[in-house]
């Protein structure tokens, strides 16, 4: 085998690699905590600190098991901050005859990537990651020749091509879906279990952050961090998750709840996103605990949960590489409105968003449907350009990788693309939050009142933003009800509901 360099990129950390297979005196593995990765967005601290720490359990890990690895520390004094300029670095003293990386799953760091046997004087090979479930392309393929790339047909369709929770080519029990069960507030009627876990240590790499003056949002508490970083911690959350939080996972998948920022949720976005966690594990370990604990975990819940990885984690996967790199300029509704300046400091008298946006800063976390339906719903209902959006959502989750986050986020939570995520815009007024959680009843504004003091802003800013955008919107069959509705009010309402929205619009960061 020729002399061989491998690169690892820090959401690359995937232990079960053939790479690693067997020990070999010709590869040596590279890594590095470069400042363009830490700084292309501001992110949150403990995005920082978890990507970092976790690149850093991972090389410890291998270097015990015998593969040999050159490691750039984020203060090392021969850290160049660049791929190229470190890989460089090691050429120079050091003979490889071929690089190799695996497929990256950022469009820039493919592009960045591509370009190194340009930079570089040497062989230089990509091979896969052998973490997805379908390939860059299948959802493309799957979808050719078709306006828009519905999730749930190559969601059957991956079931299928994986035969889970199937019987033939049927799915178990005649359904598809158990959705319509998976809406259920939370009324505290079950305890929220608790995992207890030592902090990894991460004074280090805070300090270097600090040093090099790195810009970041939120906070940290080094004493409670809550995301695993190790194999060993992530495989200790995936057992606990499936233990104690399956058996709710689905009926209170949409639930919110004031203070209570995981609910049943599995919070193992990070582990799978940096390939510490195997889809693949993650779904067999969730039918293995049904099957052994049949009476209390019901097949909804398992539906519920391999829904998001089977289906919507993949197919996120495939519309980014099926659309970049135009998606990330895609602004359907053409919105130019600024971020309010409550997103990055949680002020606002809006209890829902208040909550939302202090739990993101104080744990990088919210949970799917606060995303959707409470930060990014108002984002969208204010008329906020969607790259200051991206922006946000890029910097402030502990899982955010830009294929997945900009798929969520200008698709499905801010319409940019025009339909192709979802098929309408996913926009409510006060009702639905009050529904599904209990914030209203502790807000300063009034759920019900459409205009007048105190009335939500939710409400007016609904009815605006349909009234606002029907040239674009008002032909689509899914949301004919609401214009029927706009139409059917009394125009005296109607006037009032749009002159509040107007003076909301224009007081954005007061509200
Ligand atoms: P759980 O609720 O326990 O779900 C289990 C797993 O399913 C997750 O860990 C994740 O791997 C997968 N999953 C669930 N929903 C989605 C989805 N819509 N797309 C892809 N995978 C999904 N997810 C990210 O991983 N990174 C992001 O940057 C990101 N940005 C988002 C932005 C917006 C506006 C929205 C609406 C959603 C975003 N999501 C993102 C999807 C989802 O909110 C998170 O995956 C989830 O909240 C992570 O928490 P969890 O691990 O506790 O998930
Ligand atoms: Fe949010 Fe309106 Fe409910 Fe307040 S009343 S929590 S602003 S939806």
């Amino acid at each position: 085998m020729p002399k061989t360099l491998r690169l690892i990129l820090g959401d690359q950390l995937n232990y079960e690699h053939s790479w690693f297979r067997e020990l070999n005196p010709e590869v040596s593995y590279v890594m590095m905590e470069i400042l363009p990765e830490a700084q292309y967005v501001r992110h949150h601290i403990q995005k920082l600190l978890a990507f970092f720490g976790a690149m850093r359990q991972f090389s410890d890990y291998m270097q015990s098991q015998g593969h040999h690895f050159i490691y750039f520390s984020l203060d090392a004094p021969h850290n160049r901050h660049s791929f190229a300029e470190n890989i460089k670095s090691i050429l120079d003293t050091d003979k490889y005859q071929r690089l190799q990386y695996q497929e990256p799953d950022e469009y820039r760091l493919d592009q960045l990537l591509g370009s190194l046997s340009e930079k570089l004087d040497i062989e230089v090979e990509m091979t896969s990651s052998e973490h997805f479930l379908s390939e860059r392309t299948e959802v493309k393929d799957f979808f050719k020749g078709k306006k828009s790339f519905l999730l749930e047909s190559f969601y059957r369709y991956m079931r299928k091509k994986y035969d889970v929770l199937m019987e033939g080519d049927q799915p178990l029990s005649g359904k598809w879906n158990y959705d319509a069960d998976n809406r259920k507030k939370y009324k505290g009627e079950i305890p929220i279990p608790r995992l207890q876990m030592a902090p990894p240590p991460l004074q280090d790499i805070l300090q270097a952050i600090e040093a090099q003056g790195i810009e970041y949002l939120g906070q940290v508490d080094l004493n409670q961090f809550d995301w695993p970083i190790s194999r060993e911690a992530a495989l200790r959350f995936l057992d606990f998750f499936t233990q104690n939080c399956l058996p709710y996972f689905g009926t209170f998948q949409d639930a919110m709840e004031m203070n209570e920022p995981f609910l049943f949720h599995s919070r193992l976005s990070f582990a799978i996103n940096t390939k510490i966690l195997h889809p693949r594990e993650v779904i067999l370990k969730v039918l293995e605990s049904w099957q052994q604990m049949p009476d209390k975990i019901n097949l909804a819940q398992v539906e519920g949960f391999i829904r998001q990885v089977l289906g919507w984690r993949e197919y996120m996967r495939g519309i980014y590489w099926a659309k970049m790199p135009e998606y990330a300029d895609l602004n359907f509704l053409d919105l130019k409105n600024k971020l309010p300046e409550f997103y990055w400091n949680g002020n606002t008298k809006m209890r829902c968003l208040q909550q939302a946006i202090s739990q993101s800063l104080e744990k990088a976390y919210a949970h799917h449907i606060q995303r959707l339906m409470v930060t990014g719903n108002f984002a969208l209902l204010a008329g906020v350009d969607p790259a200051q959006v991206d922006e946000w959502y890029l910097g402030i989750y502990i899982d955010a990788i830009e294929w997945v986050e900009i798929t969520n986020t200008r698709g499905m939570s801010q319409f940019a693309d025009g339909g192709i995520v979802g098929t309408k815009p996913y926009v409510s007024s006060a009702n639905y939050i009050d529904k599904m959680s209990n914030y209203c009843a502790k807000c300063h504004y009034q759920k019900k009142k459409r205009y007048g003091e105190k009335a939500c802003p939710f409400n007016s800013l609904y009815w605006h933003f349909y009234e606002q955008h029907r040239d674009k919107l008002g032909k689509n069959p899914r949301i004919g009800m609401a214009y029927r509705n706009l139409d059917r009010m009394k125009p005296e309402e109607k006037e009032k509901i749009m002159i509040q929205a107007q003076e909301y619009l224009s007081n954005l960061d007061h509200l």
